[in-house]
């Protein structure tokens, strides 16, 4: 039985971690910073508890500082949100050695699935389709290297095992230039990630960016929730996500779903789960699986109906999983634009107190956020201020749902990027459908 849980994320995740908890009657514990002492969850939560001064080391990636208020508050479990120690292995062995539930796979799941070289391992042996690569770390054997990279044809691209957030990752145009690169590659994840083990992989130059959601429980059950679309994206940070993805066939879904399914049984996997897939040419090629719930999860709540995080509490809580494959049907379609407090043009982040907000509503409309009157957003922490999802019965229909809300939306006092998704509402390739993950940004140069 899970009575009450520590929320150990701030925002709008925090939020809405703390509507599924009393939704199932269950009390919350909000762990906050001492600039945060205003979240709107903060407000809301049964109990609170100061656990450091702002910035993040000190206070949400402060393990013990975390674990320490759910002892004094006599919770049960934790739920980590997104970001900060989310996938973070050791936390969740500290978490469970200490007698609290993590409400996320085991640690050794995390760390099989945080090593790139690892996940791909687990992949390959499912049957989860991954990109053309050295199935490996690369040795110190050129000949071979440079055989490898000759027969998988340039570009490839050089990775770090231990690497991530974008960081750890080589593209190499020509033979003349991989040696250079790799050992370049392999000095920077040594000092970054102190692991300088490094793999090499095909680099797909115009792919799209699919996920898809899954969801497994202790028992052996696990399902997938369909995919999302989130190639819309400026600096490896998605700008707008959709579900489903457009032009995915049903047999290519239920195929790449049933796969990614079977790897969740195949590894033991525990909760909420997505597996990133770069997309071209029709097929699919596995990145990489995040092992937690993630900012995009509401499209895929909007068209199944499914609530992944009361679905991720009650696996937590030892109960089977509330649905079978065949319950899980595609209703419709859902846009999701992420808000930011940051000037559209430059991308500064952009915080400072909120003098006035107006949000949508309406049919279909589900606004996620932490903001109201008078709140002041910190300069400490990630600048997403919130969620704007529209649901419709198409795709087009959903799409002019979020035109209007965006219209109807008002947030004044700080700068927002309302206006970028405004622009990205309005152009003729997106509306179109499919557009690759570098569209936005060549989009944005122009
Ligand atoms: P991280 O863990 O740092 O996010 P990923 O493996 O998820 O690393 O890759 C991040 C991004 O890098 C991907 O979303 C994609 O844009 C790009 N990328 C990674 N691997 C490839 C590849 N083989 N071909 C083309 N782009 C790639």
């Amino acid at each position: 039985m899970i009575d009450k849980i520590v929320i150990a994320n701030r925002g709008e995740i925090a939020l809405r971690i703390l509507r599924a908890c009393h939704e199932l009657d269950i009390k919350t514990v909000a762990v906050h910073s001492e600039a945060d002492r205003d979240l709107k969850h903060v407000l809301l939560a049964d109990e609170s508890v100061c656990i450091g001064p702002a910035p993040s080391a000190e206070s949400y990636l402060h393990a013990p500082a975390i674990i320490s208020a759910a002892e004094v508050t006599d919770a049960v479990a934790i739920h980590p949100g997104y970001g900060f120690l989310a996938e973070d292995a050791e936390f969740a062995e500290r978490v469970e050695q200490s007698g609290f539930i993590f409400i996320g796979p085991r640690a050794e799941t995390i760390r099989t699935m945080g090593n790139k070289i690892t996940a791909i391992e687990a992949m390959r042996a499912s049957g989860v389709p991954c990109v053309p690569g050295s199935d490996g770390p690369l040795d110190d054997n050129k000949k071979r290297t440079r055989q490898l990279a000759r027969d998988i044809g340039y570009p490839i691209i050089i990775k770090a095992a231990g690497g991530g957030g974008g960081r750890g990752m080589r593209v190499v145009h020509s033979e003349a230039t991989l040696f250079n690169a790799l050992s370049l590659t392999r000095a920077e994840a040594a000092a970054a990630f102190g692991n300088d083990v490094v793999y090499l992989e095909k680099f797909l130059e115009n792919p799209r960016h699919v996920e898809f959601q899954v969801l497994a429980d202790q028992y052996g059950n696990a399902i997938h929730l369909m995919e999302r679309d989130c190639s819309m994206q400026r600096r490896h940070q998605k700008v707008v996500e959709e579900a489903p993805a457009p032009g995915i066939t049903e047999a290519q879904r239920q195929e790449i779903g049933g796969r990614c399914a079977e790897a969740c049984r195949r590894i033991g996997y525990r909760g909420a789960g997505t597996f990133e897939f770069l997309y071209e040419k029709g097929e699919f090629y596995f990145i990489e699986m995040n092992t937690r719930v993630q900012v995009e999860h509401p499209v895929t709540e909007m068209i199944t109906g499914v609530d992944i995080v009361k679905e991720q509490i009650n696996i937590a809580a030892g109960e089977h999983l509330s649905y079978g494959q065949d319950d899980i049907r595609i209703q419709g379609h859902a846009i999701e634009c992420r808000i930011n407090a940051e000037d559209p043009k430059t991308f500064m982040p952009c915080p400072g107190t909120i003098d006035q907000v107006h949000l949508p509503g309406g049919p279909g409309i589900r606004v996620d956020t932490h903001i109201y009157n008078g709140y002041t957003v910190p300069p400490y922490y990630d600048s997403l201020i919130g969620k704007l999802v529209a649901h419709g019965e198409t795709r087009d229909a959903a799409l002019a749902r979020m035109r209007l809300a965006l219209e109807e939306m008002v947030i004044e006092g700080i700068k927002t990027n309302l206006l970028l998704h405004q622009e990205i509402l309005e152009d003729t390739i997106f509306a179109v459908g499919g557009a690759n993950i570098h569209y936005l940004e060549k989009k944005l140069a122009l």
